[in-house]
């Protein structure tokens, strides 16, 4: 292992284990191939050391030690959005804080660092109340909120980053604070985009949004017929009011064993949709999206809130992948031919897809470094990347989709899905406001001075002013 920074010896990580209620784990504890493994299987990260936290108080111990020895620190809590690698620092692993607790007064979910939306649904749900969530159940709540939060009340409600009441965050020097927009304003305005680069969250609270009736699902058409599907759905968005938020995607479906026959190894096209409507009007709603004639499934239903995780279906088993996405201006008919394209052949692209936004996802929201998608649509390409040539192959189509793309694109992506064919701080850049980069950076300098936090999209120091 290579680590520039001076390692502390075995008797003082000793000391750390003795006060952890988690665990802690070096490359020689048997529990440690486990804890850092991300769900992204590219990114194999290799940290001197490994603390899965139980409560606030071992984050705290944590930071601490991290603070006192040089150690570099990141922090993890499913790995959907694994970035660089942390080895030789220390990963800390939120996935046992996974409490929620809701105040249906107040409308409020206090949310534990390492629930996914599986552990929230079924806690808010009995309140008629449901969060700002993404389409896959199984991407953290926290790394997906504070990255912005794209999902299916967006469009009506907006982006998730807005629904942050409060945070319980341990510092890099470890203090733990209470930050909300009051107590601490410049946290409170640094984490919701900047996350980690800050420090670990141990608690989010989320504004919940009421949600008495919910109507969506999926409908699969066969890809030959990628042209008419997407030139009618370029038609239906064109009038779709904001209580509907929905997504079309060119998918190759596994050829594996839990999927039905005839779908299995197929191309298809998919449109997912969520609308905040009684089943009357979302059925008169979707109706044009329904009757192009022989679809594969049509998965449209009344929902209830805990069916909000299963709208679409979405992969669950960790694979080694990567994506790129920007927003663009119009689903015009370029951009229509070139999103059909993508079903003829043996393309290599596990889907790509276009999410529709615009209504309160494009409104500014509560102050933050995050630039509001500017574009109609998010334009998304993913990929399954094994090492070798396959693998290479199909990060090369991505690039090649998204030279087509480039003229098209409007405005800044979105921080959840800056993907990982691009990484480094250019990147990073395009998803904040100029002013907001700015006050990142001189951010960074006061609560990181050291640069302990440089993993998963490290802001750098020369963007102060
Ligand atoms: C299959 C899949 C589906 C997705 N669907 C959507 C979607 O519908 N909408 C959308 O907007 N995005 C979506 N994303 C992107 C996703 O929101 C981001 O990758 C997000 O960062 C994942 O968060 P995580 O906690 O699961 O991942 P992790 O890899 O564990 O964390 C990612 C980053 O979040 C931050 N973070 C996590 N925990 C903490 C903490 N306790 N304190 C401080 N910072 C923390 C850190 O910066 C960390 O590097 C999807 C990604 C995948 C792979």
């Amino acid at each position: 292992m290579t680590s520039a920074i001076p390692f502390p010896a075995a008797v003082e990580i000793e000391a750390l284990r003795v006060d952890l209620d988690g665990t802690l784990a070096t490359p020689s504890d048997p529990g440690y191939d486990t804890l850092r493994a991300s769900w992204n299987l590219t990114f194999d990260q290799r940290p001197a050391l490994v603390v899965e936290a139980a409560d606030g108080d071992d984050v705290v111990a944590a930071l601490g030690f991290a603070h006192e020895h040089g150690l570099t620190v990141t922090v993890q809590s499913t790995g959907h959005g694994a970035a660089e690698t942390c080895d030789g620092g220390m990963l800390v692993c939120t996935g046992r804080l996974r409490d929620v607790e809701v105040d249906p007064v107040l409308r409020v979910a206090r949310i534990g660092a390492g629930a996914d939306w599986t552990d929230v649904l079924p806690r808010v749900a009995p309140h008629g109340l449901a969060p700002l969530l993404g389409f896959n159940p199984h991407v953290g709540v926290v790394g997906y909120t504070l990255l912005g939060g794209l999902g299916w009340l967006g469009r009506k409600h907006g982006l998730a980053v807005d629904s942050v009441r409060a945070l319980d965050v341990v510092l890099p020097d470890a203090t733990h604070l209470r930050v909300t927009a009051d107590a601490e304003p410049d946290l409170f305005w640094a984490l919701r985009g900047g996350a980690s680069n800050f420090g670990v969250v141990v608690a989010l609270e989320l504004q919940l949004v009421e949600a008495p009736a919910l109507f969506g699902g999926q409908i699969l058409y066969p890809g030959a017929r990628a042209t008419q599907v997407i030139a009618a759905y370029a038609d239906w968005i064109a009038t779709a009011p904001e209580e509907v938020t929905s997504a079309l995607a060119v998918v190759r479906i596994p050829a594996a064993p839990f999927v039905p026959e005839p779908l299995r190894g197929v191309t298809a096209v998919s449109i997912s949709a969520c609308a905040l409507a009684d089943p009357a009007a979302a059925e008169a709603l979707l109706a044009p999206l329904r009757t192009l004639g022989d679809p594969l499934i049509d998965g449209f239903r009344p929902l209830t809130i805990g069916d909000l995780g299963h709208v679409a279906i979405e992969p669950a088993d960790p694979m080694p992948a990567a994506g790129h996405s920007e927003v663009v201006g119009a689903l015009t008919p370029a951009l229509q031919a070139l999103l059909a394209a993508t079903a003829e052949g043996e393309r290599p692209f596990a889907v790509v897809e276009l999410r529709h936004l615009g209504g309160a996802l494009g409104r500014e929201g509560l102050p933050g470094p995050i630039a509001r998608p500017a574009g109609e649509l998010l334009f998304h390409a993913e990929a399954v990347t094994p090492p070798g040539p396959a693998g290479e192959a199909a990060r090369g189509a991505i690039a090649e989709l998204f030279e087509a793309v480039a003229p098209h694109v409007a405005g800044a992506p979105l921080p959840s899905f800056l993907g990982e064919l691009v990484s480094g701080p250019e990147r990073l850049a395009q998803a904040y406001t100029p002013a907001g980069r700015a006050r990142l950076g001189t951010l960074k300098r006061r609560y990181d001075p050291d640069n302990r936090f440089r993993f998963g999209r490290p802001i750098p120091f020369d963007w102060a002013a």
